[in-house]
């Protein structure tokens, strides 16, 4: 009986292990199936390969067809004479515009695009590419308006503050370029001891600009403009995070 029972108990087990067996394969075939047929759902075709000649076609082209053919006679009498207004000084960041987050129109600004935004003090053995730009513009297109703009999170400036105190030679040349900045941060550090992290970065990302209108001053065609109040000298703040566009200070 025992054994009969224990046969047949067996065999229960076995139909039961069984039926657990076949109910746990139906569940994984099921299983499988919705995992299949959610993963077709979701998975979408990969974007096509950045093309960027493409993308230059097409960029141009809706400005041709938005602004250029809408504006003939403005077009036409730029050909003929610029006249630009400003020069401005703007990080080579991506999300730093100046042309998109002031509006500015071809012919409004000549522009030059660097690593934090910097201006060196006259040179006439470094940095010969700055020098000839504001010489240039200065005297050629007598601009009423010299703009630096600064801006949030900028990675030049977060490597000018990672350049230890003691440190006298660069390591490469971003090293060697943002320390043009280093009067900047240093006054920053002396007057607030206390600050870190994001909060000293955007401290010195601000006195930086200031340092950099200090700097043009030491050009003397800029330093003439300036007396003579045919030239202005503004610093700007563009917070890419909050959507603020701020003015720091003028020299006039
Ligand atoms: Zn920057």
């Amino acid at each position: 009986m025992s054994e009969y029972s224990n046969k047949e108990a067996d065999t229960d087990d076995e139909h039961m292990c069984l039926n657990t067996r076949n109910e746990k394969e139906q569940e994984d075939t099921s299983h499988n199936s919705l995992e299949n047929i959610t993963s077709l759902q979701v998975t979408e075709p990969p974007p096509p390969p950045f093309d960027p000649i493409k993308r230059m076609k097409e960029g141009f082209n809706y400005f041709k067809v938005n602004e250029f053919n809408k504006n003939p006679s403005y077009y036409r009498k730029l050909a003929e004479k610029p006249e630009p207004k400003f020069l401005i000084f703007a990080c080579s960041d991506s999300r730093v515009c100046p042309a998109t987050i002031l509006n500015l129109r071809p012919g409004e600004a000549f522009m030059t695009l660097n690593i934090a935004n910097m201006v060196p003090a006259f040179n006439q053995l470094r940095y010969c590419e700055v020098g000839a730009v504001i010489r240039y513009v200065v005297l050629t297109y007598k601009v009423e308006a010299i703009v630096v703009i600064g801006h949030t999170r900028c990675g030049g400036i977060e490597r000018l503050m990672s350049i230890p105190s003691g440190q006298t030679k660069p390591r490469d040349f971003v090293d060697d370029w943002v320390t043009i900045g280093q009067p900047a941060k240093a006054k920053v550090l002396a007057k607030n001891p206390k600050a870190t992290g994001e909060e000293l970065r955007t401290l010195v990302e601000k006195e930086s600009v200031m340092n950099s209108l200090g700097n043009l001053l030491s050009y003397p065609y800029v330093k003439a403009g300036v007396t003579s109040k045919k030239l202005k000298l503004i610093g700007g703040y563009y917070d890419f995070v909050r959507g603020n566009f701020d003015i720091l200070g003028s020299k006039s």
